[in-house]
């Protein structure tokens, strides 16, 4: 980042252009060589030179009085300098430019600030960049900065994504670099079929599981290998670390998912732009919408019919249970030990016994981990039962829950929150400070006020300072932020549990609204099984446990 910036730097600095002003005339007394326009102006090229400024003209009048502005090369200077070729007007001293103080204070007051110019005299060290014309430079120099320097330091990037080009490093799965142009892709031969494949079954309305499955009983090796045996990553799969040989042929939910979601295959480039503006050091990605995205650019491996019911059956899908219908838990079932979802099965064809286990105990069997088995009909009674004795409790006392519940949360203490409300105000201030301050470093290092070597180290104390700075603000306001939104969030939970006293049916929608998730817990030591069921409520941070009888 700081080389860039350099390199930016230099750039802008010469791309300052500056004109000379001299002048002289009998009525000012001095002393004769050092005040000759020849002299004045060798000074001020010198100067300019040293500074690595452009002297865009060289303005002179000999023999004109300083006390009026109808000198002949003065008129022509502010004439450019309407016409915006001019950034710095730089003159021996002030006097050269005009000796009438109202003239003086119009051009630096209106006509230099006006036309986003900056006035420098070099011996008597008038520089309207300096504090209180700070503003004037300052929207020049944001100004060229934000135009050029931002421009040229991320344009080709940005010109290529706009182009279609591919400027990931290695190509999407089923496609390769074309071997004429590493930004455009063409497909592999080896490996395009796979992709279809998978599309196809994708359509055909297989989940990724089924995709799986179906891979590895092909034995179709996973993106990994390929790549591998192209020469293009050297890396191995946990799969193939586990299962050696057979590995190969095991594929990551993760990556099917990412091929059956990525308009690459139907001939769109998609490049996510990150935002950069002239904020040292910051930039933020954009959000998807904004991605730039160009169609019909290389060959696709998938027609577009094809994808689009692709992405329409990924959407619908939610794994129906045994009768076909959506199990109003779906999604809200945990499994405590390893985190994945719960699936819903029927466990005994004839009683219809319906229960959950863990999706990855089903996947991978005991060595990954247990059933985690519990029969929906006491899953249900264990919720209805919950919701039921919460609403009425809610009822009952309203200020004793709520008390409960507040003391459940983090950030409590009145005294907690005041002080973290100081602490952020005050890093507000230093925050505002250090940005005046980085400002400041640029011009002084721009007008040469100060060397590479300082410029650089006080813009990355500073700098540093203010990333460590800006985190730590952003984590106090989460902290605060969250607290004001639990004291909320109680109240909303209060009120909408209230409503739920008498249930006598659980459905879909109250569930989701209620409940943020249910954790299953097994233990099967002892030789017996023992079900844990924590239910966590929307808007609570504690769960209620409850312990089911094995
Ligand atoms: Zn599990």
């Amino acid at each position: 980042m700081m080389d860039s910036n350099f390199a930016a730097l230099q750039q802008l600095h010469s791309s300052l252009r500056v004109a000379i002003y001299c002048r002289l005339s009998k009525d000012d007394n001095l002393d004769g060589e050092s005040a000759s326009i020849h002299n004045q102006r060798d000074m001020l090229e010198t100067w300019c030179q040293e500074h690595g400024y452009t002297v865009a003209g060289v303005y002179a009048d000999d023999g004109y009085s300083g006390l009026y502005m109808d000198r002949p090369d003065f008129q022509r200077m502010l004439a450019d300098c309407k016409q915006g070729k001019i950034d710095i007007v730089v003159t021996k001293d002030m006097s050269r430019l005009t000796r009438n103080s109202t003239h003086s204070g119009q051009l630096r007051d209106e006509f230099f600030p006006k036309h986003h110019i900056r006035y420098i005299g070099v011996t008597d060290g008038v520089d309207t960049g300096k504090d209180d014309d700070l503003i004037a430079f300052r929207s020049v120099f944001n100004e060229i900065y934000s135009k050029d320097i931002g421009k040229k330091v991320h344009s080709s990037y940005v010109i290529k994504a706009k182009k279609g080009k591919f400027t990931g490093c290695i190509a999407p799965f089923g496609y390769m670099k074309s071997p004429e142009d590493k930004n455009f892709l063409i497909p592999d031969k080896d490996t395009a079929w796979i992709v279809q494949k998978i599309f196809g079954w994708a359509a055909e309305g297989h989940g990724t599981n089924w995709i799986r499955r179906r891979l590895e009983d092909e034995k179709i090796p996973a993106p990994c290998w390929w790549n591998r045996k192209k020469g293009l990553r050297n890396h191995v799969t946990k799969w193939e670390k586990e299962y050696g040989e057979k590995g190969i042929y095991m594929w990551d939910f993760s990556t099917i998912k990412q091929i059956i979601a990525n308009p690459v295959y139907i001939g769109t480039i998609a490049s996510q732009k990150a935002n950069y503006r002239f904020k040292v050091g910051w930039l933020g990605d954009k959000k998807p919408e904004e991605w730039i995205q160009v169609e019909n650019v290389h060959e696709p491996l998938v027609d577009i019919d094809t994808y689009n019911l692709v992405q329409e059956k990924v959407k619908m899908r939610k794994r129906p249970d045994a009768w076909g219908n959506y199990g109003i838990f779906a999604g809200l079932v945990k499994c405590g030990e390893c985190g994945s979802t719960m699936n819903q099965r029927v466990a005994n064809a004839k009683a219809k016994t319906r229960i959950l286990t863990c999706a990855k105990y089903n996947k991978y069997g005991v060595a990954h981990c247990s059933q985690h088995r519990l029969e929906l009909d006491t899953l249900y009674q264990i919720v209805l039962e919950q919701i039921r004795t919460c609403a009425a409790l809610a009822l009952a006392d309203e200020t004793k829950v709520m008390e409960e519940l507040r003391k459940s949360c983090q950030c409590d203490s009145e005294e907690e929150s005041r002080r973290m409300k100081a602490k952020l105000s005050e890093s507000a201030n230093r925050l505002s400070e250090l940005d005046v301050l980085i400002s400041k470093l640029y011009e002084d290092w721009v007008a040469g006020r100060i060397n590479e070597t300082n410029f650089t180290r006080m813009m990355e104390k500073a700098q540093g300072e203010q990333e460590a700075l800006q985190k730590k603000a952003d984590m106090m306001r989460e902290c605060l932020d969250g607290a004001a939104r639990e004291q909320e969030d109680n109240s909303k939970w209060l009120s909408l549990i209230r409503q739920y006293a008498d249930i006598k049916e659980l459905d879909r929608e109250m569930l989701h609204l209620l409940i943020k998730e249910i954790v299953v817990h097994e233990d099967l030591s002892e030789g017996r099984r023992n079900t844990t069921v924590e239910i966590h409520f929307n808007f609570m941070k504690q769960g209620n446990r409850l312990t089911v009888k094995g």
